[in-house]
């Protein structure tokens, strides 16, 4: 069986509209951790609101969303300056961060998930200090093997993880990835697979005050195989927002060419 196709994302315009689409992906999770024991409580939805506009980003907040994850922190900063009047409104960044943007993340989001140098922790503390403030970061790890960019290879996470207590600010909370880019489960599960082993042997060497309790994988097409392997964070877009017309390697420059065109890319 294929995974879903992105043009099968109905778009939502309405406030019924995205407790819909809301609805129908919190039955598609439940439905995954029925088939693997688990508690959905124990996944938390996030949903990815980049390229949706501001007006319609209210229309979800107006249906029940408290955060959001953005791809692009500049993005990301102008609508959490434009929309700072929904006080509870919480921002995850999610894409990779250059060290000179580190200042912008440390001002306005309340958790980074692409940790992946040391460089950007040590931009990210300092400006966080400064702040006064702290943030929740997951490292992202290049799980599929491809010449991505991002992502620190798995055997390089450990040695990674031991440098991290110098970073008082950041509170490392787990691991994150991106699977292969494919709407075939034999080419997409194994890359979940490799993010919670390594949690596992993360787990028995982790310094003090780090914490590998959260695995961020999943996304529109494929959150279901992520919660079967132990997915607790799924970062969903296209099955709240509806498809994307923009191709996604527009958001994964470089890291994502050279790949199959897949599940994501909508022909609407
Ligand atoms: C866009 C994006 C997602 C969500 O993808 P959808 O296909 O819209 O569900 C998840 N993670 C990252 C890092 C993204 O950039």
């Amino acid at each position: 069986m294929d995974l879903p196709h992105s043009t099968h994302y109905p778009a939502a315009h309405s406030v019924e509209d995205f407790r819909r689409n809301v609805a129908a992906v919190r039955d598609r999770i439940a439905a995954a951790c029925r088939r693997a024991g688990r508690d959905p409580a124990e996944v938390r939805l996030l949903p990815v609101s980049k390229t949706v506009p501001e007006a319609r980003i209210r229309l979800a907040y107006a249906a029940g969303l408290r955060e959001l994850g953005e791809n692009k922190v500049q993005e990301a900063e102008g609508k959490a300056a434009a929309m700072a009047d929904l006080a509870d409104l919480r921002w995850s960044v999610i894409g990779h961060l250059q060290t000179n943007k580190a200042k912008l993340v440390a001002r306005f989001a309340s958790e980074f998930q692409a940790l992946d140098s040391l460089r950007v922790a040590e931009a990210l503390d300092r400006r966080l200090q400064a702040e006064g403030r702290g943030l929740d970061v997951l490292m992202q790890v290049n799980t599929s093997n491809e010449a991505s960019k991002f992502g620190l290879p798995p055997d390089d996470v450990a040695r990674f993880v031991r440098q991290l207590p110098a970073f008082s600010a950041l509170r490392v909370r787990g691991l994150m990835t991106l699977a292969l880019f494919s709407a075939d489960p034999a080419l997409v599960r194994p890359c979940f697979v490799r993010l919670r082993e390594l949690r596992e042997r993360l787990r028995q060497q982790a310094p003090q005050g780090v914490a590998m309790d959260e695995l961020s994988m999943g996304m529109s097409g494929d959150f279901e195989l992520a919660i079967e392997e132990g997915a607790t964070v799924v970062r969903v877009g296209q099955a709240i927002f509806g498809a994307r017309d923009v191709p996604d390697n527009h958001y994964w420059p470089e890291a994502r060419l050279g790949r199959q065109p897949g599940p994501t890319l909508s022909s609407t």
